[in-house]
């Protein structure tokens, strides 16, 4: 069969994009497969295609509830005949609909994974000759994954009693080396039949801003790029309509989204946006998912996200037209105190908020690092890469310092204070404080107590973030995370490893800041 006359025929498109031939082929010789693309790669025609060339159903599996309908709307506007079942829609319209089903006039039917929950549901399915099932945002069904759903874990045990036995189709952006090797576990995908393009983006260009007036940051940045659409994401609901006001207020097209509008709202709002009619989307992190916008020139983070998954996910709607595009992340210890906060709020149990710390630091790494931006995401993801010389830390050209002796220093503090400590208690010793806590754990005895007397404390808690983020350091999972020295640490204390580094430490006029 020629896949590309297919593919032509159905969707209009002359070429596959990167991993999607592959994905297709495994998927039409009947192998089970997991794709792993980046958002915006095209992961809807590796299940769209086969569909249309397989004989009988295809069953499309998501967590977007919200989104099946615009995903149904336009397959149908491309004459290929799709329908959903999900709580929003009526008993009435959910017969016809299984009937349509039933009668084999539907190739593609989307549903949430809480479907499989009711036993008459399953019942009708194993009555239909489904050739494939492919499972939308597959990372959902892993503990490790940032955003976990025990429903994925349940719909797996169903799959296998399907009489048809399908074929099966994982699909996500975003899983790191653990989380792949889940979904291939829980979902019982062979490894080689996994199909990872890669997840570079080249054409965004990624930066960091910190330390700035964030509003004033954002205003000119806009003003900067009039008539360029792009997203903003903020942390929280009120925070994102205050900036959204604050913008229209500066005469910039804004509109914005977040779960707390009526259904009507987010509507109009998201449909200004995609008909650019106000190109600047303010949102929290409940939108973005599935949401087709090709020009989207920015993503910009006025908080920190959780998680690096959820920030290249969020960040990758930017340039899914190919076009150079901005990622910018705003970032502050007081976000990061905030995001840590909500973890600790929440009801996960304690292995869950340990990995959720975990990766929370793995984002402050980001935030903190000198190396090139978009090498330490893809190293984060088990990927691998050249500089992308475009993004800040690539064209930064200050000098870079030789902080050997200061790294020596903090270094040796840490193994002096048994590696049981955090970045505040380690950075008191440095300084020499005169806190009360410290002379209860003799420290003033040490002998690195004080021996970075005269420099900020604040300034060294951010040498300390800069060594964890180039892994000089290490942390330990949890709430109250303890410094250690790593193996790359343990090179420096042994002057086999010099350290480099842009920033300067900050020396203060007097010591009574640290006292
Ligand atoms: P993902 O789900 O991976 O984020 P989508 O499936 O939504 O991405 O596809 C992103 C965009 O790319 C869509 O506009 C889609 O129509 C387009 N697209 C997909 N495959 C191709 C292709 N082979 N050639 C051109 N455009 C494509």
């Amino acid at each position: 069969m020629n896949l590309e006359q297919a593919l032509k025929d159905h969707f209009g498109y002359e070429t596959f994009r990167t991993g999607q031939k592959q994905i297709i082929e495994q998927v039409l010789a009947g192998k089970d497969t997991l794709g792993i693309l980046p958002t915006g790669a095209g992961k809807s025609i590796c299940y769209q295609l086969p569909a249309l060339l397989l004989d009988g159903l295809t069953l499309v599996i998501s967590p977007l509830i919200s989104l099946m309908k615009d995903q149904v709307d336009s397959l149908n506007i491309e004459g290929i005949p799709a329908t959903y079942i999900n709580s929003t829609v009526n008993e009435f319209e959910t017969q016809i609909r299984l009937n349509q089903v039933a009668s084999g006039e539907i190739k593609l039917l989307f549903i949430a994974p809480e479907r499989f929950e009711i036993s008459s549901f399953n019942q009708f399915l194993k009555r239909l000759p489904i050739a494939l099932v492919a499972v939308d945002e597959a990372h959902c069904i892993s503990q490790w994954g940032h955003d976990f759903r025990p429903s994925y874990v349940e719909f797996a045990k169903h799959l296998s009693d399907l009489p048809t036995h399908p074929t099966l189709l994982a699909l996500t952006a975003t899983a790191t080396p653990a989380v792949s090797a889940d979904i291939q576990k829980l979902l019982e995908i062979p490894v080689d039949q996994t199909v990872q393009t890669g997840f570079l983006r080249e054409n965004l260009r990624f930066e960091v801003v910190k330390g700035q007036d964030k509003r004033a940051f954002l205003k000119k940045y806009l003003k900067q790029h009039t008539d360029q659409s792009g997203i903003i994401y903020a942390s929280t609901r009120k925070e994102v309509e205050q900036l959204c006001e604050a913008l229209i207020k500066a005469k910039i097209k804004a509109t914005m989204y977040h779960a707390g509008l009526s259904e009507k709202e987010r509507q109009e709002n998201q449909e200004a946006f995609l008909f650019d009619e106000r190109p600047i989307m303010v949102a929290t992190n409940a939108f973005g998912m599935g949401i087709n916008k090709s020009n989207v020139r920015f993503v910009i983070h006025y908080a920190i996200p959780s998680t690096m998954e959820a920030y290249y996910q969020e960040a990758g709607r930017a340039g899914r037209d190919g076009l150079p595009s901005d990622a910018i992340l705003f970032y502050s210890p007081n976000d990061a105190r905030l995001r840590a906060y909500f973890i600790e709020q929440s009801e996960s149990d304690q292995r869950h908020k340990a990995n959720e710390y975990d990766k929370l630091r793995q984002m402050q790494a980001y935030a903190n690092c000198e190396t090139c931006l978009q090498r330490f995401i893809l190293q984060y993801f088990g990927d691998d890469g050249e500089d992308c010389h475009k993004c800040q830390n690539c064209l930064d050209e200050r000098d870079q310092q030789d902080i050997t002796i200061d790294t020596q220093k903090v270094l040796s503090c840490v193994i002096r204070m048994k590696e049981r400590f955090g970045k505040t208690t380690v950075a008191q010793v440095l300084v020499g404080s005169k806190s009360k806590g410290l002379a209860n754990w003799n420290f003033d005895q040490l002998s690195t107590y004080g021996i970075m007397k005269g420099t900020s404390q604040k300034s060294i808690s951010e040498l300390i973030d800069f060594l964890t983020a180039e892994n000089y350091l290490k942390i330990s999972t949890g709430k109250f995370p303890l410094l250690s020295v790593s193996q790359k640490g343990t090179k420096v204390l042994r002057s086999e490893l010099n350290v480099f580094r842009k920033s300067t430490l900050i020396k203060t006029v007097s010591s009574k800041e640290n006292s």
